[in-house]
C-alpha cells in the first residue's frame, strides 16, 4: 500500500552465546564460529541493499540494532553489516544508532571500530552487578565484566546505555539498590529498569511449576521500581518512559519512535515492520498480519502509546481524537478520577500507579476505538 515513509529502522539479531533462563526473546545459542550467523548477516545485508533500492531508507531517522545479542556476532560481521548500512542510507551523526552488547562478548576494539563505522550509542545488557544474581539468571557474564564492558563502551561512547532487572527471586534489595548505584556512578547516561517477567514455557517458568523457584513478588518488583526511580532522580536522570530513566538529552530517540506512532521498517528474524498512511496502520512480523487498524483504532493506539511516556498527551490531542474517538473526552476525565493519569498544565500525564497498573490504563484507552 502506498505509505509514509519508514523513519526508524530495526536490525534483529537472533544469537546469543547461551540462552538465559528467563528469556523468551526469539534467540537461539550459537558457537561464535557458526556458518548461521555468517548466512544470516549475509541475508541481512541483501535485504538492506534491496530497501535501499526500493527507497524505503531514505527518511530514516534512528537505527537500532538488537537481539539476540548482536556483540556475539562478532567484528568481521557487524563490519559487514554496517558497512552494508553506510553505503545504503545517510548513517550521519545526526541518525541515532544504537548497537545492543552483552559484556561477555564486547571488546575494546569493538567498541572503536562499531563507533567508527556509524553506531552512536551503546546498550549494554547487564541486568544485575551481582554475580549471584547472574548466576540466578543464567547469564554468561560476570559483574566483573559488566563493569569492564561499560568502562570500555565510555572510551569512544558518550552515550551508553545499561539494562538492569528488579524483582529475580534471590535479589534482594540492597543487591538492586547497588545495582542501580553502580551504573549512576559508572557514568552511563540511560538506565532501562525492567521487572523480571515469567513468559510462559521458558526454564523459569517451568522451575516455578515444579516448586523450584519462587514467582515473583509483585510488591517486591513494585517496591524496587520505586527505589530505582528515586536513586535514579536523585542522581538527575528523569523517567521519560515506564522503563526508561535518561540524563537530559539522552533519551532514545528509537524507543520513543515506538510510542508515538512513527512507522518503522524490521529487518531479519521476528523484527515487526509498522506501515501507514492516513488510513490504515499494519503490523508485520515473519510476513504474518499481526494488526490491521482503521484511523479510530490507530488514534486509540497513539494515545495508548503515548501514556508510556512521562509527557502523556495534551488536552488538545485529546479533544482532537474526540473526532474519531467520541468517548475520549470523558474517558481521559474518568482515568483522572481512578488516579491512573494526572492533568497538569495542559497535558494528561500517566501517574506511577497508572504506570503501576498500565494494564488498566492502556485498556481503557484502547477501548475507546470499536
Ligand atoms: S542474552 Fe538477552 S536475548 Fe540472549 S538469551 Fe539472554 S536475555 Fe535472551
Amino acid at each position: 500500500m502506498p505509505h509514509d515513509p519508514y523513519k526508524a529502522l530495526y536490525i534483529h539479531i537472533p544469537f546469543c552465546v547461551k540462552r538465559c533462563g528467563y528469556c523468551d526473546f526469539c534467540t537461539s545459542a550459537v558457537a561464535k564460529d557458526s556458518p548461521v550467523m555468517d548466512e544470516y548477516v549475509e541475508d541481512l545485508v541483501m535485504q538492506i541493499r534491496r530497501k535501499s533500492k526500493e527507497g524505503e531508507l531514505g527518511a530514516i531517522e534512528t537505527v537500532y540494532i538488537g537481539g539476540g545479542t548482536p556483540s556475539h556476532l562478532g567484528l568481521s560481521r557487524l563490519s559487514s553489516l554496517l558497512y552494508a548500512l553506510s553505503l545504503s542510507m545517510h548513517l550521519t551523526p545526526e541518525v541515532e544508532c544504537t548497537m545492543e552488547a552483552n559484556p561477555e562478548s564486547l571488546t575494546e576494539r569493538m567498541v572503536r571500530d562499531i563507533w567508527a563505522m556509524g553506531v552512536n550509542r551503546l546498550s549494554i545488557g547487564v541486568q544485575s552487578f551481582d554475580d549471584e544474581v547472574l548466576a540466578i539468571l543464567g547469564r554468561a557474564h560476570s559483574a566483573r565484566d559488566a563493569v569492564a564492558a561499560v568502562q570500555m563502551a565510555k572510551e569512544r561512547f558518550e552515550n551508553v546505555s545499561v539494562d538492569l532487572m528488579a524483582g529475580i527471586p534471590g535479589q534482594t534489595a540492597e543487591s538492586f539498590v547497588a545495582s542501580v548505584r553502580t551504573a549512576i556512578d559508572l557514568g552511563v547516561k540511560h538506565v532501562s529498569v525492567y521487572p523480571l517477567a515469567i513468559e510462559p514455557g521458558t526454564p523459569f517458568d517451568k522451575a516455578i511449576l515444579k516448586g523450584w523457584m519462587e514467582e515473583p513478588d509483585e510488591d517486591v518488583e513494585a517496591d524496587m521500581m520505586e527505589m530505582a526511580g528515586r536513586i535514579l532522580e536523585e542522581a538527575g536522570f528523569h523517567r521519560y518512559e515506564v522503563a526508561n530513566y535518561a540524563l537530559p538529552g539522552f533519551e532514545s530517540r528509537h524507543n520513543s519512535s515506538y510510542w508515538s506512532g512513527v512507522p518503522y521498517l524490521g529487518l531479519g528474524r521476528s523484527a515487526t515492520t509498522m506501515t501507514q498512511n492516513a488510513q490504515r496502520r499494519m503490523r508485520v512480523c515473519d510476513g504474518q498480519v499481526t494488526d490491521d487498524l482503521n484511523p479510530a483504532q490507530m488514534r486509540a493506539e497513539d494515545l495508548m502509546l503515548a501514556m508510556r511516556m512521562a509527557r502523556g498527551v495534551t488536552e488538545a490531542q485529546v479533544e482532537e481524537a474526540a473526532r474519531l474517538l467520541p468517548a475520549a473526552p470523558s474517558a481521559f476525565a474518568q482515568l483522572e478520577e481512578l488516579g491512573l493519569v494526572v492533568c497538569e498544565e495542559g497535558r494528561f500525564k500517566p501517574t506511577e500507579r497508572g504506570w503501576l497498573c498500565g494494564n488498566e490504563l492502556y485498556g481503557r484507552i484502547l477501548d475507546l476505538a470499536p
